[in-house]
């Protein structure tokens, strides 16, 4: 809804003291308009009144007399005066006048109108820069889910990487001398991975003033292919099983050889099935498994991640897919943005699929990506 800023507030009042003070006025109101569609009654919005508990009853007194006023250069009635506030042919307000003992003199009426004109223009401003701060505020929170977005995708391929190289660490002896080649790429993703961190909090990123409301996910669109889905489901398994085998945690898949191909974007794609199995990965304790499995069905390829992991409350459901949600995970252990499954949603259904999930708390989780046939 439209508001005055307190500027214009201060200057419609310093304008009522005017009319009070110099030309004799017993009432006075200064309102903003919303939303005038034609032959509709314009919404008023009160920028200043006098006196305040309105003694002239105001804007009653003026309601009858507000549609003639509206398009015409002001109205003078039973002393009482109306005024458009006009800007380059809108009416951005009205306002009105009146006193109980005297008509308007010609010249006063002038001086009336010069105050409108004034308050015309501030109202203009007014509504300029409230237009200009909407804006910029939609601008920096674009931005800002568009790093925050990006820097989520550099996790997958930083944590697989770390995982290998971890992995390598442990094969080869202490003293091959390639030893520290891998200890540097371990300190290095690391140092990366702290980086990562420190640039998840999302509010240096924010006016001061934003309004915290959940904004959208970058409206970046993606080209959309027949994709073939068993390269990305290989190369999503063999990352996932080696930090599974890290993390103590049996990894399965279940994925037949010669998938049909799907509509699709494949970086699209390794992203947002890669969040799910990553979030099975991080969901579940030593010791449970997590499957990756697909299944063939004659308009759609179903894609399935499964774990035996610590499961999703009902009450979770609802917003899982919300741009940072994390419900009951937000006050736990387990460190995470909430970003995840609200990128892959965004991504699979640009692909014109869907992503549902069900859930048992202590049992575990199954989310699954449905996606179109190609061909
Ligand atoms: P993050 O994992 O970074 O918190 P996500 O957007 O990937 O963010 O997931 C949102 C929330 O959904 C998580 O915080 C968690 O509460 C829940 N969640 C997602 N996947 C699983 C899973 N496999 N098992 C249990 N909870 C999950």
């Amino acid at each position: 809804m439209l508001a005055a800023s307190p500027d214009l507030v201060a200057l419609a009042r310093s304008q009522i003291i005017l009319l009070t003070q110099s030309l004799g006025a017993v009432a006075s109101a200064i309102y903003i308009t919303e939303n005038i569609a034609d032959g509709m009654p314009p919404n008023l919005i009160e920028v200043a009144v006098f006196p305040e508990d309105g003694v002239m009853a105001l804007p009653e007194a003026f309601s009858e007399t507000l549609p003639l006023a509206m398009g015409s250069s002001g109205l003078v009635r039973q002393r009482r005066f109306i005024l458009p506030l006009m800007y380059e042919e809108a009416i951005l307000g009205f306002l009105m006048t009146g006193r109980d003992d005297r008509d308007w003199q010609e010249y006063e009426q002038l001086q009336i109108q010069q105050i409108a004109n004034t308050l015309a223009i501030a109202c203009a401003l007014d509504r300029r820069n409230q237009w200009l701060v909407a804006n910029q505020q939609r601008h920096y929170e674009e931005q800002s889910n568009f790093f925050a977005s990006l820097l989520h995708q550099l996790r997958n391929p930083l944590t697989a990487i770390r995982t290998f190289a971890q992995l390598l660490s442990r094969r080869i002896v202490e003293s091959d001398p390639n030893q520290k080649f891998v200890t540097g790429i371990l300190r290095e993703t690391q140092h990366i991975q702290d980086l990562l961190n420190e640039a998840d909090r999302p509010e240096p990123l924010l006016l001061p003033q934003a309004e915290h409301e959940k904004a959208l996910l970058p409206a970046a669109t993606i080209d959309l292919a027949p994709v073939n889905l068993n390269g990305i489901l290989d190369a999503i398994a063999n990352f996932a099983s080696a930090i599974a085998q890290d993390r103590n945690i049996q990894f399965l898949s279940n994925i037949p050889s010669h998938l049909p191909k799907v509509l699709g974007n494949e970086s699209g794609l390794r992203e947002a099935i890669g969040n799910l199995v990553e979030n099975a990965l991080k969901y579940t304790p030593e010791r449970g498994y997590v499957l990756l499995g697909a299944d063939v069905k004659p308009d759609t390829v179903y894609i399935y991640v499964q774990d035996t992991g610590v499961g999703i409350p009902d009450a979770d459901l609802p917003r899982l897919f919300e741009r940072s949600f994390r419900g009951r995970q937000a006050d736990g252990d387990i460190s995470g943005t909430g970003l995840g499954l609200a990128i892959a949603n965004e991504l699979v259904q640009k692909m014109e699929g869907s992503i549902h999930v069900i859930s048992q708390v202590g049992k575990g989780s199954t989310f699954a990506v449905t996606l179109k046939r190609s061909g």
